[in-house]
């Protein structure tokens, strides 16, 4: 009796445990027909299949616009499957903000089930270059949770800075904001607006700038967005927000990376100095992951802005 009780309750901890560590993806409304998917804040992993990023779905009559695929096939069947809780309607158009890898590698799983793949051109061409590297690295972590997981850049390209596309009666415009990735951009809905911003706008953790990343066009960027100054914001990680809460955690940050820190660099004031003097601050320290990368992102804004 009392062995069988002890093998009921360590058979129901791992069940419990195995459903707390996987990311299950869920639909919430943004506005009508208009979802977000909002990925956890942390760092890629396995539970969460390199997909810690938010995504956001339009389902139109004839069918479904989905904003960024994925980081694996994994990932983009677990996508799907959050759809498919909301709409029987097909994914019909996959439209990328972005060249990071959580952006568009689950792009060949909805190509193989008929979807158009659109990009801004520059976009594609950044998401070929950056293949490899991003594949190598998830194989890293994800083991055999990449099988299957084909890198294939945006086959229908946009040219121009911004370009306005008709999908099952929405309009969506996209435009570049070269910030986290050369060639990222924003997909803005203006008769709802809706502003997906692709990895320009974290909310409720730091925003990463990375050895190609830019800071100067990220501060131009947010403030471009302002100026159209939309209701809804699905950012490129963390929830659904307004605007106030977007510059809050991001424009502000790119404000202070671009006019504190890289002033200091053009101002030659010695690096590691300058890093330790804003190494704490209140208004971002609450951030998630604040802590691990506040400072390399300090580092690279100042050599960005050192170089020019
Ligand atoms: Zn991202």
């Amino acid at each position: 009796m009392f062995k069988s009780f002890v093998l009921v309750v360590s058979t129901l901890f791992c069940v419990a445990s195995a459903h707390a560590a996987e990311f299950v993806p869920k639909a919430e409304s943004v506005v009508d027909n208009v979802y977000a998917i909002v990925g956890p804040l942390g760092q890629r992993n396995q539970d969460n299949d390199g997909s810690n990023a938010t995504f956001g779905f339009i389902v139109t009559a004839q069918g479904v616009i989905l904003i960024d695929s994925g980081a694996s096939k994994l990932g983009a069947e677990k996508i799907a499957a959050a759809i498919a809780k909301v709409t029987d309607k097909p994914v019909r158009w996959v439209i990328n903000t972005g060249s990071q890898d959580h952006r568009w590698l689950g792009n060949d799983y909805f190509a193989s089930r008929g979807a158009q793949i659109i990009a801004m051109k520059r976009t594609a061409a950044t998401q070929a270059e950056f293949a490899g590297q991003h594949m190598q690295m998830l194989a890293g972590f994800l083991g055999a949770r990449l099988d299957g997981t084909l890198p294939l850049p945006a086959t229908t390209l946009l040219d121009g800075n911004e370009a306005s596309v008709e999908l099952g009666g929405e309009s969506l415009t996209l435009r570049y904001t070269d910030t986290h990735f050369p060639g990222d951009a924003w997909v803005w809905l203006p008769k709802r607006n809706v502003m997906f911003t692709g990895d320009l706008v974290y909310v409720d953790r730091i925003l990463g700038v990375l050895p190609w990343s830019s800071v100067k066009n990220g501060k131009k960027a947010f403030h471009a967005l302002e100026a159209l100054n939309p209701k809804h914001i699905v950012p490129g990680h963390g929830g659904v927000c307004d605007l106030a809460k977007a510059k809050r955690d991001s424009g502000n940050y790119e404000d202070f990376l671009a006019d504190v820190i890289g002033k200091a660099a053009q101002d030659m004031e010695p690096l590691d100095a300058t890093l330790n003097k804003y190494a704490d601050l209140p208004q971002f320290k609450h951030l998630h992951n604040f802590s691990d990368m506040h400072r390399a992102n300090m580092n690279r804004a100042f050599v960005e802005f050192e170089a020019n």
